[in-house]
């Protein structure tokens, strides 16, 4: 493992200066400074700032170099200017520092490792948003594009795809009210087992299943509750996620339908998504109880088809499973069903991507999500299975690429974009939709256009105001037993924020 130190003699912009240092090292051992050690590193970074530059040295065993950049100054102490401009100046200020700076240091790391990034020297994980931001300040395609190139050194296709995004979210978006709609979030964090590489807040069911109940008077608690302070306000999609909402017996999926239907009622919604998710959680009963609802949208996840990967991964279902419940819910008439892979598991190559791609076809679902494996989350699946560690995690842009090509060929285009932190080879992930098949929630929950309210144990609600200028959290405790004991505290806490904020 590569050790990299970074000696930060001035601190602005720190996180950003990692964030890059780590896209191009993601298994790299790095650590800050803010002075000099005395340990041994591979490759060591100074960063500081003079008056008129920054300046980047770096040294490697066998080479050693120095590039800098612009520090680049605002207009000089105009005191007649309002409190209110000044700020904006001094976020757009920092902001071309930002990329003055990352833009010199991509440079040097390309220099050193002779690669470039898909992505350039953009660290966020909302690329899309950042064109959708250029079109809505009124550029043109063709102007975002050279920005994206020369400013952000993105790659030509990840331009393309940004912005073609970006173009659909926005088309998708026209008819949603950024000022007075909401969407809500509603957690179920329970699975039928635990997947080796989950790195959200679920618990497995056979532990929690005499507690379901007890979790739902709790959340039904918070779903009245919610409703009032949301009165006000136009709900426009509503997801419910987890953990598996189809762990949920259909008694208890009824009983949570009507209570929400009851506390905010369905008229007017734009999109109802529930995620069946395992398809060893999805029974016909299951499935006949959710349609007796206005549920637009489910989703039906294999990730792989390939059943050793299967259970390496410590999903235990089986693709027999995946293929029965896809039937199942087409025979009870859903007619948009999304269905998640991800590529990069262990052992899986192209040929793999492919038998999988190929078997997501025959079932030809109405939209699909690809995920790339993070790095970290690779790791966790070595932790516990020692004897897959010499498997490879593959990923690269020609798998990517089969995946856009799968999804073209069913008719699909490409309708949401996120990035995660530490991606082997600094992928996306990308949901391509049929025409009409586009899940709205999710490029809501991208784009950061609306509140969104989220309900439930690990539940993190984003408080959007100021017309979209402004985002605050507020969050759910994620473990159960404290969700259950503290849900009077977690009502208060998000009464207190939508009260303050909204
Ligand atoms: S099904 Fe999803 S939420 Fe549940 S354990 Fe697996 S990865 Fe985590």
């Amino acid at each position: 493992m590569c050790k990299i130190g970074i000696l930060l003699l001035d601190r602005d912009f720190e996180h950003d200066i990692y964030e890059l240092i780590k896209a191009f090292y993601p298994e790299g051992d790095i650590h800050s400074l803010y002075e000099k050690d005395e340990a041994v590193y591979d490759i060591f970074f100074t960063v500081k700032k003079d008056n008129d530059n920054f300046v980047i040295k770096y040294e490697t065993k066998d080479q050693k170099g120095v590039a800098s950049a612009e520090v680049i100054r605002g207009a000089d102490g105009d005191s007649s200017q309002e409190t209110h401009e000044k700020l904006m100046d001094a976020h757009e200020l920092r902001k071309a520092n930002k990329d003055s700076l990352k833009y010199a240091l991509y440079n040097v790391l390309v220099k050193l490792t002779g690669r470039t990034l898909p992505w350039g020297n953009l660290t966020g994980i909302r690329p899309a948003k950042l064109a959708m931001g250029m079109i809505e300040s009124g550029m043109k395609n063709t102007e975002i594009a050279q920005e994206m190139r020369e400013r952000y050194l993105v790659s030509a296709k990840k331009t393309a795809l940004a912005i073609t995004i970006a173009n659909r979210e926005r088309a998708l978006l026209q008819d949603i009210d950024y000022e007075h709609g909401y969407s809500l979030y509603v957690g179920i964090p329970f699975c039928p087992s635990i997947c080796l590489y989950c790195s959200f807040s679920s618990y497995p069911l056979k532990l929690w299943a005499k507690r379901v109940d007890e979790y739902l008077d709790a959340l039904c608690l918070e779903i009245r509750e919610t409703a009032r302070m949301m009165k006000n306000y136009k709900l426009d999609t509503i997801y419910i996620g987890g953990g598996t909402p189809t762990t949920l017996e259909p008694y208890q999926l009824k009983r949570l339908l009507d209570q929400l239907g009851e506390s905010f009622g369905f008229d007017g919604l734009v999109e109802f998504t529930i995620e069946a998710g395992r398809p060893d959680s999805i029974t016909r009963e299951k499935l006949e109880t959710i349609k007796e609802f206005p549920v637009t949208r489910i989703s039906v996840n294999p990730q792989t088809m390939n059943q050793d990967t299967l259970e390496i991964i410590g999903r235990r279902h089986t693709v027999a499973q995946t293929i029965e419940a896809f039937h199942l819910a087409r025979e009870l008439n859903y007619n948009n069903i999304n269905m998640d892979l991800i590529v990069g598991l262990p052992g899986e190559d192209i040929s793999k991507v492919k038998y999988t791609l190929e078997k997501v076809k025959e079932l030809s679902p109405d939209s699909l999500t690809v995920h790339s494996l993070a790095v970290k989350r690779a790791a966790r699946l070595n932790m516990f299975k020692d004897k897959y560690q010499e498997m490879t995690f593959e990923n690269n842009q020609e798998i990517m690429d089969l995946t856009q090509q799968t999804a073209y060929s069913m008719e699909m285009g490409p309708y949401y974009l996120y990035r995660q932190k530490n991606m082997k080879g600094n992928f996306e992930n990308v949901g391509y939709a049929k025409v009409d098949k586009a899940g709205i929630y999710n490029i809501l929950i991208m784009e950061e256009k609306q509140p969104i309210i989220a309900l439930g144990a690990g539940g993190s609600s984003k408080l959007v105001f100021d017309h979209g200028k402004r985002i605050e959290r507020v969050e759910n405790v994620k473990d159960v037993t404290s969700y259950l004991a503290r849900i009077d505290e977690m009502i208060e806490r998000k009464r207190t924020g939508i009260g303050t904020w909204l």
